[in-house]
């Protein structure tokens, strides 16, 4: 075997072990000793093993263990085991997945694990669908989908004509969209700040009855999964109000709620909406980069995304993956999608979600019983925990994360600081919520 990659998987298995027993922030020293790696550039080729040897001993030191089990900062998951192996293996491919003729393999792949996605995210089964780096560029995707949509509706084709004297769409947002969602709005020319923002409730949700009345090219924003709460918009009301408009589902986290069967009820309706973006490398576990944009009119992405040039070969027995994705080239991130969904199945998947709504809980009562104010309804992964005045929780966010036992991390929820809560890796058992709620208690108290 060729001992550098053999190397490297010795190595990144001895890594993934320490996970469990290593504190989850690194420590002062190892990032002190980060200081090894600022060395003159090399002027002569040397060892592979010794440049390999040098990243693990400097580089896995100075790491958040963030494939772990107690890391409950932002929404990210871990990496299931089988997804880094496809990773590995689909790497050593170095498939350029833009084209389906030089790279069928995993094109084809790309194309299965998609259906299988419009299956487990309940999306309607004719979606056009695109892997691109995360959500931040599936909302992008999508709602530059919406705009060819929209504005074609109106007579007007603004991939080749722009924005410039274009019939006006009118956008509405939830008061409490993610920022990503203002960002691909700023890059497609519609404005961060030109938008109708709509009032939302105690848990952050768009309240659809103060939507504006719809007339015009008009886009709206829902959102499945609130970065604090959890909460997931009322899409199936929201669509109803605004009917004629181009609704668009920003579900990072929360489109997985689908693949669980007890949150059926938050979920339904939201087949009805147009577009809608998510994240596989948070819920689903697979590696960064991998977000998805999912849009029920194909001839929209396509016409917002195609790409034309002489040597490029459009004649393809499948659809070429670069028609629907602002990347030409990119790696086959739908390998590990593929892999994850594969090896889970339904069932795997179906528990793994609900285990984690359930570790939440388990979390919320732990902190609760302690004493400790819990501001949301934990109706998905996510806890907010007050610890009293804003200085006493930022002083107990600080102790856990000196702690290590876990990682959470710090919010403002409707005025109120707040430590955040995640529950979104494969990896997380219920003694993991024990002892994590363990020792923030612990910190709590010595904070007082
Ligand atoms: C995480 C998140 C995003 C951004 O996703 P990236 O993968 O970081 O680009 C967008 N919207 C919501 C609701 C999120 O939770």
């Amino acid at each position: 075997m060729n001992p550098l990659l053999h190397d490297a998987a010795v190595r990144a298995s001895r890594y993934l072990e320490t996970l469990n027993t290593r504190p989850v922030a690194p420590g002062a020293a190892a990032i002190a000793a980060l200081r090894g790696f600022e060395e003159p550039l090399p002027a002569t080729p040397s060892d592979p093993m010794d440049t390999l040897r040098l990243l693990d001993e400097l580089g896995s030191p100075a790491t958040t263990a963030m494939a772990g089990p107690r890391f409950f900062g932002f929404v990210i998951g871990g990496t299931l085991p089988v997804t880094l192996a496809a990773n590995w293996l689909a790497s050593a491919w170095d498939q350029n997945t833009g084209l389906y003729r030089p790279t069928p393999g995993t094109a084809h792949l790309e194309q299965v694990a998609l259906g299988w996605l419009l299956d487990v995210l309940r999306l309607p089964a004719g979606c056009a669908g695109a892997y691109v780096t995360g959500a931040t560029v599936a909302n992008l995707t999508a709602l530059a989908a919406a705009r060819h949509a929209v504005l074609e509706r109106a007579g007007w084709n603004v991939e080749a004509k722009g924005l410039f004297g274009a019939p006006p769409i009118t956008v509405v947002v939830g008061a409490e969209a993610h920022p990503s969602v203002t960002k691909s709005l700023g890059i497609l020319g519609l404005g961060r700040s030109r938008v109708i923002a709509v009032p939302v409730d105690a848990q952050g949700r768009l309240r659809p009855e103060a939507l504006p009345p719809i007339s015009g090219p008009t886009i709206v924003c829902a959102q499945a999964g609130n970065v604090n709460t959890g909460a997931i918009d009322p899409i199936r009301e929201i669509c109803r109000r605004a009917a004629g408009a181009w609704v668009h589902v920003d579900g990072a986290f929360g489109l997985w709620a689908a693949a669980a069967p007890s949150r059926a009820a938050l979920t339904s309706g939201w087949e009805n909406a147009d577009s809608w973006a998510t994240d596989a490398h948070k819920w689903l576990n697979v590696p960064y980069d991998c977000g998805l944009a999912f849009v029920r009119d194909a001839h929209a992405l396509k016409a917002a995304m195609a790409i034309t040039a002489e040597y490029l070969p459009t004649d393809a027995p499948q659809r070429n993956p670069g028609d629907f994705t602002p990347e030409l080239s990119r790696r086959a991130r739908g390998v590990e999608v593929w892999a994850a969904l594969r090896s889970l199945g339904r069932a795997g998947l179906a528990e793994m979600i609900e285990r984690n709504c359930a570790q939440a809980r388990r979390f919320a009562e732990r902190l609760a019983a302690a004493g400790f104010e819990i501001l949301n309804e934990v109706v998905l992964n996510q806890v907010l925990v007050s610890f009293g005045d804003a200085d006493r929780t930022k002083r107990v966010i600080e102790a856990v994360q000196a702690d290590g036992t876990c990682w959470a991390g710090i919010t403002v929820w409707q005025g109120r600081t707040a430590m955040r809560l995640s529950i979104s890796c494969w990896a997380t058992t219920d003694a993991d919520i024990d002892r994590s709620a363990a020792a923030i208690v612990r910190c709590a108290q010595a904070a007082a």
